[in-house]
């Protein structure tokens, strides 16, 4: 695994070259952007696409060019990373932002319409949780803007016996 503090997405200008890059961290979640977390998806296949709501019960999607009497939700989760140095915007999709919250997406979108107080303690328990976050990290344009944007493709538990092995191994190359 590629191991890197947060502060080297920034410093090491990470994610600049043609190819994306993929490093892995330990991180705390200092925040979530929950009121944009969830939408309501196409319902066929793998499409994934936002649909419109036609208020006579159908859900239209512009992709498949079809409306449905039936929509998914989908999980599309902005979180602010820390480790000691830094912090980082993050992307987190359906699976990985499962994992951060401990719920699926379609249970979250049935919280949020019928019990609001439950809906955010899943927020404040995800809140300030450190886990290992494998992401990929490239720079992207729009209209004239670049930004590196990180996307976390997988969220594991950590290792406390492995993390501390590595940690006193970085000591001892610094203290060499
Ligand atoms: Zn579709």
């Amino acid at each position: 695994m590629n191991w890197r503090m947060l502060s080297d997405v920034k410093n090491e200008n990470m994610g600049h070259g043609e190819k994306a890059e993929y490093f892995s961290c330990v991180a705390t979640v200092v925040y979530m952007r929950k009121e944009n977390c969830l939408y309501r998806a196409c319902p066929s296949g793998d499409c994934n696409k936002k649909v419109i709501d036609q208020q006579n019960g159908f859900y239209r999607c512009e992709k498949c060019n079809r409306e449905f009497p039936n929509f998914r939700y989908r999980l599309l989760l902005s979180a602010n990373l820390a480790d000691f140095g830094d912090n980082q915007w993050v992307t987190c999709f359906q699976e990985t932002a499962e994992v951060l919250l401990g719920r699926n997406a379609e249970e979250l979108g049935q919280l949020r319409e019928t019990d609001e107080a439950e809906f955010d303690e899943v927020f404040q328990k995800a809140n300030f949780t450190t886990h290992i976050f494998k992401n990929r990290v490239k720079l992207e344009t729009y209209n004239d803007e670049s930004r590196v944007k990180v996307t976390v493709m997988e969220v594991l538990p950590i290792d406390h016996r492995e993390y501390s092995r590595r940690l006193l191994s970085n000591i001892q190359k610094l203290t060499r």
